[in-house]
């Protein structure tokens, strides 16, 4: 469902990826993890192109992009193909202020699909239900929670029908209390079998959900595996003291 491959990314003369591969079968559930600034969402933007690798190959859904210095850049057109297949959800929920909750999950699928203003508006009230917001149709975004508003950013993704989805700690702005209906939603999408790349300090959830988690440091990919292996077993030095702030 997703392959990247030697992904290489810098700014400036700063190298973040250095080499990141990475495949997921369809319905597998990726947490990668890792210490603030070892370019973690970095890597999540260059798989939906919000950021353009220096090198590297990525196939997401069967769009395909090389990034070796002769290939010409991403076309506007195939970069609309990939993003309709591939929903991310921000740290920061990035909702339309003066559109109601309702209007924010229609404007994908009206705008982008051409879906007809019934249908999509149907298909709203249903990922509304899903994510437990059917009565906040009408209200604006300011009304709403921190963990409402998220939910209604999982919801805004959803409607796009994207075969995977990407989160990049959805729940780290969240006040504490607010965590768990959050972390529920993306449980119950990873029980129906969406396709998953997240980004995550949770890590009590990482173990309960993923099929495996990847350790992040310093621009690679310094360990994957089996959460059990990964979070309770690590060999890595780095891995070790990592997780050891988590206790
Ligand atoms: P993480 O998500 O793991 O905390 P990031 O991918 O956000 O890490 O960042 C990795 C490194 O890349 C950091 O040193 C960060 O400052 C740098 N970086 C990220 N985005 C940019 C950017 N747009 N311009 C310059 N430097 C950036
Ligand atoms: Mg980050």
């Amino acid at each position: 469902m997703l392959q990247a491959e030697s992904i290489f990314k810098s700014f400036g003369s700063h190298d973040v990826l250095k080499g990141v591969s990475l495949k997921v079968a369809r319905g597998e559930v990726v947490t990668l993890i890792g210490a603030s600034g070892s370019g973690k969402s970095t890597f999540l933007r260059c798989m939906n192109l919000l950021e353009t690798p220096k090198d590297g190959f990525i196939d997401i859904c069967g769009h395909r992009f090389s990034f070796a210095a002769a290939q010409r850049p991403p076309k506007d057109n195939q970069l609309a193909a990939l993003r309709r297949d591939v929903g991310m959800v921000f740290q920061h929920f990035n909702l339309f202020p003066h559109m109601t909750v309702l209007a924010n999950v229609m404007e994908g699928p009206v705008q982008a699909r051409g879906t007809p203003v019934a249908e999509a508006k149907e298909l709203a009230m249903d990922l509304l239900a899903k994510v437990g917001l059917s009565e906040k149709a009408d209200a604006h975004p300011a009304r709403l929670s921190g963990g409402q508003k998220q939910r209604v950013a999982i919801a805004r993704a959803l409607a796009m029908k994207p075969q995977v989805m990407l989160f990049d700690e959805p729940t780290s702005a969240l006040d504490p209390e607010l965590v768990g209906e959050v972390l529920n939603v993306i449980r119950s999408l990873a029980a129906e079998g969406m396709t998953m790349v997240l980004v995550t300090h949770e890590m009590a959830f990482a173990a309960d959900v993923s099929s495996r988690v990847g350790f992040m440091n310093d621009g690679v990919m310094a360990e994957i595996g089996a959460p059990g292996d990964i979070l309770r077993h690590p060999s890595n030095e780095r891995l070790k003291a990592f997780l050891n702030r988590f206790h």
